[in-house]
């Protein structure tokens, strides 16, 4: 047996014995539009996870992780999502934070802030975009100043601003922020990426509520906030470069994981149409074999582009896969409602409680925004893979 089939078959294994008991109801709980669901209950199995070894599995043991292969990792989120185990609380930390800082890190840093994301004791949020900076992320206008210390350091950065759909920052105690600290600095010079904890006085955290009825991303506003001199990632000025390696970690091994959740929602799909008579149209069973072909393509995007993130990172190609899982799944959720039919339009009780369909069909519709537009993506693929001119900027 290879070592990728060894490692799936433990892996399945463990959660097929550590998914019952208390565990059991959080099977399918959780995920995108659906975040408010059992939160605490995730939050103690992703805890129960973390200590037996499955949380970081691919960071190298001497940081707290397996130090599992790109195979080994797609099979452990295959099988992950195979078990309808319970949406991950700490994934921003674990896939975005702390592959930044085992790369750019200090070794105080990573002694610091990876051991209690390896045991998920910290949550982390992404602060990014603001009002004016979304697919403009260089107009980003939150500013730190240094305060106390001296030039050999000490002191701490303050933090004022606003930062925008921070998804989960009102479950976070940390934030990776994207700040100006080159006053009069403009676009990508300038900025630095500080690491902000949230429980402080200088941080109103307010959620927003979304289509869904739900809210699982929030404003975020400093005023006066303030983290420790150290704790900023790279040089000062360098934060553009740092940003953008963490953007490169979003797209990781994840993916394939992401599909086998996306063919089971499918296959739901498929079976409601047998259930309530809406695949005998001729229309629907159309969409339903496209949709089928499409997962497949998804499924081919996803081998390629980790191809590239084998090679150090993944290229314009995971602009490809985005645009078209992102439209895929909001296609799907299109779907879904018209094989309810008329039923898709009734709530499922008092106020605004929706179906899982209804959620499908609302929170999909954000997929093809976060991650980069569909339009943005274009441009990506415009300029480096066509080589066509780059856009004008103002
Ligand atoms: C569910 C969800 C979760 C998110 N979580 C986070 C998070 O945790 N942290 C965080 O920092 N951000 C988060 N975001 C924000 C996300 O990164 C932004 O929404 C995204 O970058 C788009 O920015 P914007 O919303 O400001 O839209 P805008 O940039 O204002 O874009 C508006 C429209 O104009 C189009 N457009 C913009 N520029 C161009 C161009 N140059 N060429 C062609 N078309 C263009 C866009 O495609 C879009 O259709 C999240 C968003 C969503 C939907």
């Amino acid at each position: 047996m290879s070592s990728v089939e060894e490692f799936r078959t433990e892996a399945r294994a463990w959660l097929r014995a550590h998914l019952t008991g208390e565990f059991a109801g959080l099977r399918g709980r959780g995920g995108p539009g659906r975040e408010h669901e059992a939160f605490a209950e995730r939050l103690a199995w992703e805890r129960h996870m973390a200590a037996a070894g499955w949380t970081c599995i691919g960071w190298p043991r001497e940081y707290g992780g397996r130090g599992a292969t790109l195979a080994q990792q797609v099979a452990f989120h295959e099988e992950y999502a195979l078990a309808e185990a319970p949406a991950r609380v700490g994934h921003i930390g674990e896939q975005l934070l702390g592959p930044t800082l085992i790369a750019f890190g200090t070794p105080a840093q990573r002694a610091r802030f990876l051991p209690k994301i390896v045991s998920v004791e910290e949550l982390w949020c992404q602060g990014y975009s603001e009002p004016d900076a979304g697919s403009d992320l260089a107009n980003v206008r939150t500013r730190a100043e240094r305060d106390g210390g001296d030039g050999d350091g000490g002191g701490d950065w303050v933090v004022t601003g606003q930062k925008i759909w921070t998804s989960l920052a009102h479950e976070s105690d940390w934030c990776f922020v994207v700040a100006r600290t080159e006053p009069g600095s403009v676009r990508h010079a300038g900025l630095s990426y500080l690491l902000v904890p949230l429980d402080q006085p200088g941080v109103e955290i307010r959620p927003i509520t979304q289509l869904t009825g739900t809210s699982e991303f929030n404003e975020v506003f400093f005023d006066g906030a303030r983290t420790d001199a150290d704790n900023i990632v790279g040089a000062p000025g360098d934060g553009w470069r740092i940003a953008m390696a963490t953007l490169g970690f979003e797209r990781g091994v994840s993916t394939l994981g992401q599909q086998v959740g996306f063919r089971r929602e499918l296959t739901a799909v498929i079976e409601l149409a047998k259930a309530n008579g809406a695949a005998a149209d001729p229309l629907i069973r159309d969409r339903i074999a496209r949709a089928w072909t499409g997962l497949e393509t998804i499924r081919c995007n996803a081998l390629r582009m980790l191809d590239g993130v084998a090679a150090g990172a993944p290229g314009p190609e995971a602009s490809i896969g985005k645009i078209f899982w992102a439209t895929w799944h909001r296609e799907l959720g299109e779907l879904a409602m018209d094989v309810c039919g008329a039923d898709g339009m009734l709530a499922a009780g008092e106020p605004y409680d929706l179906t899982g369909w209804q959620r499908l069909f609302l929170f999909s519709r954000s997929d093809t925004i976060y991650a980069g537009s569909n339009e943005i993506q274009r441009n990506v693929i415009a300029e480096r893979v066509l080589g066509l001119p780059k856009e004008a900027r103002a």
